[in-house]
């Protein structure tokens, strides 16, 4: 992409109304606006961050068998009251009627709906287990929408459920699904720790929030310092094998690590006491189990191998997709702009010529930025006519993880400077070299 024909409106000031830091960077790079309270446009460069973390998320939920899919965002009233969540839900949701004077809702979750679709099409125990979800829209009319796309009250959120014949079926589901938030979350540069929770108006007793530990946090969070050592890595993961996803389930979810709603004194004593702290995070997800709680208020059952009506074991579990932004700028940013890691950078790298205009600066570039868009690595490429000054500004801004300069001085020797945002460290070389860097 060339600068000189996006959309990117970078603010000079600092937004004096935004008062968490990934809030005001992601006004100042041009990322999001707001259209009301809690509800936000996504600008170009946001929502290329956006697709990114989606397409983290929907590769991982695949490679351990789950299955896409879209519900809509508009709801009857009625499936809700099958289930009696239409009053308990309360305020938060989005209620309205449409010119028939229906009851509608603009869904803040999806367990009702499809529930439904499962009790439609699934009657025998051999199409299961099955696990579908969906990245969609949600609408919340959270109390106080703040912190930008962090508590919005319209935010996309993936949301997976799974289906299965038996207790310990669900819960293989539930271990997995464990694993995938892991890697999905490691692949964003993230450390989210699960924590043992609150199943909140979703249900059940078995449930884990997914924390990122953030002075910004909205969550109080208390745990064992040895659970930040832990992380997932590379290994290899056999979804289908249920004792290596339960050893993995084990190995996060031993040591101590709470949020406030289940956080308990007496056994948080018993951490080493060098060991024991607490915290703010940020919630980006959670995992339930809640067993026959939707399946028995909405009838939906299978016939067993016995041939025996029973009701489907069922789960839930969310990723707060939208949320993901304002977390990793959260953990990753200094006081120049955001740092994106490498897994949901907008482009791969910036370019910025020194000199536009002149021509062997401006050849040089073009040969650079056709270089790397064939390789499939995305390029973000200054060519306005500005002060070096203002083009350094805007890239440190908006973060890219590597630039390339291009000035006529290094060019008279065959040399480029590729530098990391990461560490600010910079190497003169060859373009080919530079280019060779970042595959
Ligand atoms: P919170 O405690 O922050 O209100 P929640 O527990 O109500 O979140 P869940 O029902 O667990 O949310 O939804 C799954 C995920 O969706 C959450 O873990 C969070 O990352 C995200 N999420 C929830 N509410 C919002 C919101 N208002 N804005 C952005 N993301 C949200
Ligand atoms: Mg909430
Ligand atoms: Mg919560
Ligand atoms: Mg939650």
């Amino acid at each position: 992409m060339r600068l000189s024909r996006y959309f990117l409106p970078v603010l000079k000031e600092t937004p004096a109304d935004a008062q968490i830091v990934s809030h005001r960077l992601m006004l100042r790079a041009g990322m999001i606006k707001q259209a009301s309270a809690g509800i936000y446009s996504w600008l170009p460069l946001g929502y290329r961050v956006l697709r990114r973390i989606e397409r983290i998320v929907h590769e991982e939920q695949q490679r351990a068998g789950h299955i896409p899919m879209l519900m809509p965002t508009l709801q009857s009233a009625d499936l809700w009251r099958e289930s009696g969540r239409y009053d308990a839900y309360g305020p938060e949701m989005l209620r309205f009627k449409d010119r028939q004077d229906r009851e509608m809702l603009f869904g803040p979750t999806n367990e009702e709906l499809i529930t439904d679709i499962v009790r439609s099409n699934i009657g025998s125990y051999k199409q299961l287990p099955l696990t579908l979800y969906q990245i969609q829209w949600k609408f919340r009319d959270e109390m106080r929408p703040r912190f930008g796309v962090m508590r919005g009250r319209e935010f996309l959120m993936k949301d997976g459920y799974n289906f299965d014949l038996t207790r310990e079926d669900a819960l293989h589901a539930y271990n997995r699904h464990l694993v995938t938030y892991l890697r999905t979350y490691e692949r964003m540069g993230l450390q989210a720790i699960p924590m043992r929770a609150d199943s909140g108006p979703i249900g059940g007793d078995d449930t884990h929030e997914f924390l990122v530990l953030a002075e910004t946090g909205e969550s109080e969070v208390f745990y064992d310092s040895a659970v930040t050592d832990i992380s997932l890595g590379q290994r290899d993961i056999d979804y289908d094998d249920k004792a290596q996803c339960a050893a993995v389930m084990e190995e996060f979810t031993t040591l101590y690590a709470r949020t406030d709603e289940t956080h308990d004194e007496t056994l948080f004593a018993e951490v080493p006491e060098d060991r024991r702290r607490s915290a703010r995070g940020i919630e980006v997800g959670q995992i339930f189990y809640f067993g026959t709680k939707y399946s028995d208020a909405l009838g939906a059952t299978v016939q067993g191998p016995d041939g025996k009506s029973v009701p489907i074991h069922m789960g839930s579990h969310g990723i707060g997709v939208s949320r993901l932004l304002g977390a990793i700028i959260e953990a990753s940013h200094d006081d120049r702009g955001i740092i994106w890691p490498e897994g949901v950078t907008p482009f791969h790298v910036g370019i910025v010529n020194l000199r536009q205009g002149d021509q062997s600066t401006d050849s040089a570039c073009d040969g650079i930025y056709r270089q790397l868009e064939s390789e499939g690595l995305t390029a973000l490429y200054d060519d306005r006519d500005e002060r070096a000054g203002a083009k350094f500004a805007t890239m440190d801004l908006i973060g890219l993880p590597w630039r390339i300069t291009v000035g006529p001085r290094g060019l008279s020797n065959g040399k480029v400077e590729l530098t990391s945002r990461r560490t600010g460290t910079s190497e003169e070389m060859s373009p080919e070299a530079a280019i060779a860097r970042l595959r």
